[in-house]
């Protein structure tokens, strides 16, 4: 993929390393124009690309688009993936500039935290401990944390988010409105591999008889969703179906159901409307999540 990439001259992203040296840029922009920010963990994909770019359509011709590489240590748990997550930085920079990004904010965990980790820290209340928050305690805690720093930091007016990632970007909307943040979200739709699975950093860590079976997860959800718009409306009967289709490939369901988008609560019995459809699933070493709204 990278060896298609034009070659793009290096002075055309701006990276900044501190908190400080982004302020002193940040004052030169022009207070009256949309600043659109993109967060990321790096070892982007197109599905990055797809922020990236509608941030530039947000921006304008007189904004600014800045992102930011920050592989979080605050959100991964103790036997998590934190010292192996991918960190190819000069191809993130290469990509991110073919997007069309202008700043790059990928500070070292030094510049964000204190040694002993942050004192204060955001709670995410009740919608940050089921689904992804059963799993994997403390994430969205250190994902509202960051998030808030980074908020703050880059003094955004826009804030870009994928729908992959549904909890958290409901629970960051949360967040944004009950803490009153000044800044507007847009989730943007999922970019998906030709088998359908969702675009990820992790999907690298699949070996080459896994991946062909992880697109399991998307063909569930969305054989789910064609059912539950004609009319199959039981619960039970759609989270059977999902469970039972994710296993038959080989993967190990954490949670694959029906929920309120608009609580995280599970339908029990009849599904109703709205809808949407979350699992996540671990194929060997790896945990991926998807999601579809019916
Ligand atoms: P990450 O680098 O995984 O923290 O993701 C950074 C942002 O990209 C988050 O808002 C994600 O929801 C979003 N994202 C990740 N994968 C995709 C995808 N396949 N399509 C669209 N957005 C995505």
């Amino acid at each position: 993929m990278h060896t298609m990439l034009k070659p793009v001259s290096p002075s055309s992203l701006k990276i900044f390393r501190t908190v400080v040296q982004w302020r002193d840029f940040r004052r030169t922009l022009p207070p009256d124009q949309p600043l659109a920010f993109v967060p990321t963990m790096g070892a982007l994909h197109e599905g990055h690309g797809s922020l990236v770019k509608l941030a530039g359509e947000i921006a304008g011709g007189g904004g600014h688009v800045c992102t930011s590489i920050f592989v979080n240590p605050t959100q991964f748990g103790p036997g998590e993936d934190f010292a192996r997550y991918p960190r190819p930085f000069a191809t993130d920079v290469e990509l991110l500039t073919q997007w069309g990004a202008q700043s790059l904010f990928a500070p070292e965990p030094e510049e964000m935290y204190p040694r002993s980790g942050p004192a204060v820290t955001v709670d995410p209340g009740p919608y940050g401990a089921v689904l992804e928050g059963a799993s994997r305690p403390g994430h969205f805690r250190g994902v509202c944390t960051v998030v808030a720093k980074l908020l703050h930091i880059i003094a955004p007016t826009h804030l870009l988010l994928g729908q992959k990632d549904f909890q958290q970007q409901f629970i960051l909307k949360k967040m944004m409105a009950d803490l009153n943040m000044p800044v507007q979200v847009i989730t943007a739709p999922t970019l998906r591999e030709a088998d359908g699975l969702a675009m990820s950093s992790r999907n690298r860590y699949l070996s080459a008889n896994e991946r062909p079976r992880a697109a399991a997860i998307y063909a569930a959800l969305s054989q789910a969703a064609t059912g539950i718009r004609s009319g199959s409306r039981s619960a039970e009967a759609v989270a059977w179906q999902l469970q039972k289709t994710i296993t038959a490939a080989g993967l190990t369901v954490d949670y694959a159901a029906a929920y309120d988008p608009t609580t995280l609560e599970p339908y029990v019995q009849e599904i109703t409307n709205p809808c949407v459809l979350l699992a996540a699933a671990r194929l060997g070493s790896t945990r991926l999540i998807d999601n579809v709204i019916v």
